[in-house]
């Protein structure tokens, strides 16, 4: 999926235009600080030579350092990687953290490659950009087609280079400066998210029924916690294919299923769904958890739920925000839903700067009481302005990074 940043940049402007910014302004927040592409050359198991393009944007600083995932994906591009920094710049803001927002991928298939060809990639990828990137100044995390292993040669390479730097980057293994409850945190944000959502609108989250587009990290958590707090998830679908079952999918057997059989498909006792069925199923919430634009001018017309909270990132185009804006459907939007992940970097991030470690619990706690604070704040602009909850997200986001550039001043 290619990225017309132009296009994103809808969202933007329609919430610059409620906060009066001026032109100067809009352009100044909307230009990326730095933005690198390097070459990524790797010797492959068999001894060839194979070379790979890698990204590391860095939006904005105002606020703090920045933050932001790191994607190995092969449609990671330049457009996409800075559309991704972008939104990593509202998203801290929104759920009020010290960062900016950065964002960093490389264009790879991870599953075409070993392990040990994976491990000299993010290496050689840290090597490149070792000079650039720093707890105090940006923390990459995984995103799509990264986890804690890659995260754990990330902070080695970046210590042989840098000394002991744990806070470096996070999404860390917990046997190596890991956070509790740092994987099952997008997920989990998701669900708080949209707890307090029905909180608001005088209903539950317990009885509703969901359908969800991806089954990897934050979809998997998705479907657990919802599965744990009442709501019934009626279809997944991933790369691979996709199940229904009216009744209920067994969350905790599918979990299982899909680990093992890499996917969804095939498990028994359910009827296949295919991604365009899954979009228009008859369900009160869609959650789109796999990769950007999914839900198009194409798509949105058929789209039957009440309610859409996205769980990935930048999941939305313009054209279709408009369709669920006139057909009345509630989006809730990536820059809030999907904080949780961030949210949970940042806790860390904090924890490793002192060298704590703080129990699960904890971080479960400060991680609803954080989103659920997020969620209210969006929530009073959106009624006081009369606007949607993506514009009202953007409002304070922007808001705040806005405040922050004009206090500090350019010199
Ligand atoms: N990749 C995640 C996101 O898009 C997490 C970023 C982070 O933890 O820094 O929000």
């Amino acid at each position: 999926m290619s990225h017309d940043t132009s296009k994103s940049e809808r969202f933007f402007h329609q919430a610059a235009d409620h906060l009066g910014l001026s032109t100067r302004m809009r352009t100044l927040l909307l230009v990326p600080e730095r933005d690198v592409k390097v070459q990524v050359a790797i010797r492959l198991d068999n001894g060839d030579v194979e070379t790979f393009i890698g990204y590391r944007i860095q939006h904005d600083s105002a606020r703090g350092p920045m933050k932001g995932g790191l994607r190995f994906h092969p449609e990671v591009d330049e457009d996409e990687v800075r559309t991704l920094a972008q939104l990593m710049t509202w998203k801290t803001a929104v759920v009020d953290l010290p960062y900016g927002g950065a964002k960093g991928g490389i264009a790879v298939d991870p599953r075409s490659l070993s392990k040990a060809e994976l491990e000299r990639l993010t290496r050689k990828f840290v090597d490149q950009i070792h000079d650039m990137v720093g707890p105090d100044t940006d923390i990459p995390a995984p995103d799509m087609g990264t986890n804690s292993q890659v995260m754990a040669w990330f902070m080695n390479q970046y210590q042989a280079h840098h000394g002991f730097q744990p806070a470096c980057v996070t999404g860390k293994p917990l046997e190596l400066h890991g956070c509790e409850g740092r994987e099952e945190a997008t997920g989990r944000g998701v669900v708080v998210v949209a707890e307090r959502l029905f909180h608001h609108l005088g209903e539950k989250l317990a009885g509703k029924t969901v359908a969800l587009q991806g089954f990897g990290n934050v979809g998997s958590f998705c479907a657990k916690i919802l599965n744990e707090r009442g709501a019934k998830v009626v279809a997944i679908a991933d790369q691979r294919g996709g199940v229904k079952n009216a009744a209920g999918l067994d969350i905790p057997a599918l979990l299982a299923y899909a680990q093992k059989n890499d996917g969804v498909a095939g498990f028994p006792g359910v009827d296949p769904c295919s991604n365009a069925e899954l979009f228009a199923s008859q369900v009160d919430i869609l959650i789109p958890a796999a990769l950007g634009g999914q839900l198009t001018a194409e798509t949105a017309p058929t789209v039957r739920a009440r309610y859409i909270v996205e769980a990935a990132n930048d999941p939305t185009t313009p054209e279709a925000d408009e369709i669920f804006l006139q057909k009345g459907i509630t989006v809730v939007p990536d820059i809030l839903a999907n904080a949780g992940g961030v949210t949970v970097s940042y806790f860390e991030w904090v924890q490793n700067r002192s060298v704590v470690h703080w129990p699960l619990e904890e971080i479960r706690n400060r991680l609803e009481q954080r989103m659920s604070a997020a969620f209210d704040s969006v929530w009073q602009i959106a009624q006081d302005k009369k606007v949607s909850l993506r514009t009202a997200a953007y409002i304070l986001g922007i808001g705040r990074v806005a405040r922050a550039t004009e206090l500090a001043g350019v010199s």
